[in-house]
């Protein structure tokens, strides 16, 4: 089995939900007392948030870099990030270090391409639906069209992540708000919609919608499993 490096914190709720469903995969897959090697580096997200917020993005990218750094001293065969929206510094966190990274939107779209999706809506930080680093790669590199919501719209789904999930809240009115967003997206021509953020699986599961629903971190994980079993 090959050792999966984690670099998490990105809030450490959802890297949780991360190291969680990597074993509970692994336990399946091999049975009896079986887990995931793995290594974490864990950050520290008030630092990420606040660059993130003052457009330090240069800085995000070095923090991260020296965490995969450390992954790669310490075992790691091939690395995560743990957070959609800091694959904006994917390429200089690659280029820092020579194990490979499995990149989130790539996980994502290879689901989506079995899944058969030609247009999908996407929920994430503003960053991740406003931009085209995450965009872009789906759309360019698997041929589907993403929808995004409505400027308003992003301002509520982003807020409700810093403000919320991040802080580990889950609350009613925060659910029905993005499933309301999820009925638009689905009225404009999305197939399904990717939880592009995390955390957001914290907050919408499978049974509140009859949409179909891309978690990134469940897909994420899963991935890292077939990758380190392969
Ligand atoms: N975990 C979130 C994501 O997947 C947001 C936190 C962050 O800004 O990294 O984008």
């Amino acid at each position: 089995m090959k050792t999966i490096g984690l670099i998490g914190g990105m809030s450490w709720e959802s890297t949780s939900s991360y190291y969680q469903k990597i074993n509970q995969t692994i336990k399946q897959r091999l049975g009896g007392l079986h887990s995931a090697k793995v290594i974490l580096v864990s950050v520290d997200f008030a630092e990420i948030e606040s660059l993130q917020h003052s457009g330090d993005w240069q800085k995000t990218a070095e923090i991260l870099a020296d965490a995969a750094r450390s992954l790669e001293a310490a075992g790691a065969d091939f690395f995560l990030i743990c957070t959609n929206t800091m694959h904006k510094v994917a390429d200089y966190v690659t280029a820092s270090v020579s194990i490979p990274l499995l990149h989130i939107a790539d996980a994502t779209g290879q689901e989506l391409t079995t899944e058969k999706i030609t247009t999908v809506g996407l929920l994430g930080t503003k960053f991740t639906m406003e931009q085209d680093f995450y965009k872009q790669r789906i759309i360019k590199h698997y041929d589907i069209d993403v929808i995004v919501p409505s400027d308003e719209e992003q301002t509520v789904i982003h807020s409700i992540i810093y403000q919320e999930l991040c802080l580990g809240k889950v609350s009613k009115s925060s659910r029905i708000a993005y499933l309301d967003i999820i009925e638009n997206l689905v009225e404009r021509g999305a197939q399904g919609v990717i939880l592009g953020c995390t955390e957001i699986g914290l907050l919408i599961e499978k049974q509140h919608t009859l949409t179909p629903l891309y978690d990134t971190t469940s897909i994420h994980a899963l991935a890292a499993v077939k990758e380190a079993l392969k």
